[in-house]
């Protein structure tokens, strides 16, 4: 077990984790960056990406992370397959332990572990992942033009979704399992007036079917009740669209966390409630989650990172 020193210490591997690196390492503050137990993050369970900019072709979501991976090797990033369990913040300089018992004492810490999209927790999610099974309407709703798909959820983030898919495809379930949208009124408004949106109350998704692909869901309306009825519903795309989690358990006892746990900055910079420790791309962003505006941040962070060390006197 080894103990290692570092300047900046980036935990995370997606846009904003490598983002950060090119820019710190090309600021010779020699970053250590920590995959995690997701080597390049979600954009690695994505296909083809095609809103990043710089790739008017499009590119393959492991393709661009492998890409931004070498780019911060490039300049001296040093990245490390390990994931972080704990850490002490309470003093600096930090102390951050690996899954391996490895210590990092690290002046700064880019917090960028990103947020993880929640599923239902069907066998078929996964045997159809990247064939049909999306919890990104952004990503990956371009592939279901003039199809007809499904989107799971009652809420803004579902309503949102749904309309985003309605404008590309030619019919948009919503399933809900309840019977009425929790979203907000105007949301609500928009969905239900959408004649490419029919809403299913009352419904929750038992499977998925299809032989290349998802070409069906089993559904379930009523569940557990005298009027429990099960029918199926012929789709192209399942789309997700029920919660994120912000992977941000481990930071809590000393990190600010809003309610649904992600972390709150200073904005516009990313500081968070303990100097010295930055937070960028989808841990601490509830709202936009793009593969741009989380590199945005990651940039934002490491200059950050950097301004906090020379007024330091570390540089
Ligand atoms: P929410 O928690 O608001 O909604 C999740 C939805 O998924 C609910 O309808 C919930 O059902 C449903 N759901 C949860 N688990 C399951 C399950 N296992 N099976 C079936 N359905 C399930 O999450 P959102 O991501 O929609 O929103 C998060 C926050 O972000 C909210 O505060 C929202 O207002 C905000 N937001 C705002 C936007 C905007 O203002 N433009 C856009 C997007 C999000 P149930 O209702 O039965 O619990």
């Amino acid at each position: 077990m080894e103990t290692i020193n570092t300047k900046v210490l980036i935990i995370g591997s997606g846009p904003a984790g490598y983002t950060a690196a090119i820019y710190a390492s090309r600021a010779l503050l020699n970053p250590i960056l920590l995959e995690g137990n997701q080597p390049g993050g979600q954009l690695t369970q994505t296909t083809e990406i095609e809103n990043f900019p710089g790739y008017p072709k499009g590119i393959q979501g492991m393709e661009m992370m492998q890409e931004l991976r070498d780019q911060a090797e490039r300049f001296g990033t040093v990245v490390k397959p390990r994931t972080i369990t704990k850490v002490d913040f309470s003093k600096r300089p930090f102390t951050c332990v690996d899954d391996r018992g490895d210590t990092y004492i690290a002046e700064t810490v880019i917090i960028s572990t990103g947020a993880s999209a929640k599923y239902l927790g069907l066998p078929d999610e996964d045997k159809y992942n990247g064939l049909g099974v999306s919890a990104c309407a952004t990503c990956d709703g371009f592939f279901y033009r003039n199809k007809t798909v499904a989107v799971v959820g009652g809420g803004d983030t579902a309503c949102e979704e749904a309309l985003y898919l309605s404008s590309l495809a030619q019919k948009v379930y919503m399933i809900v399992r309840k019977d009425y949208l929790r979203a907000s009124n105007v949301m609500k408004q928009r969905v239900m007036s959408n004649d490419k949106i029919e809403i299913l109350f009352n419904c929750n998704t038992v499977g998925l079917f299809g032989e290349q692909g998802v070409e069906g869901a089993k559904l379930v309306r009523h569940k557990d009740t005298e009027k429990e009825e099960y029918f199926d519903i012929s789709i192209d795309g399942f789309f997700l669209a029920i919660g994120h989690h912000p992977n941000t358990d481990i930071f809590k006892p000393f990190i600010e966390l809003d309610e649904q746990g992600y972390i709150k900055t200073d904005a516009p910079t990313t500081r968070t409630n303990i100097e010295g420790v930055f937070a960028a791309g989808d841990c601490a962003d509830p709202i936009y989650r793009q593969a741009v505006t989380s590199a945005g941040t990651g940039c934002r962070a490491a200059i950050d990172a950097e301004r906090f060390l020379i007024d330091n006197s570390e540089l």
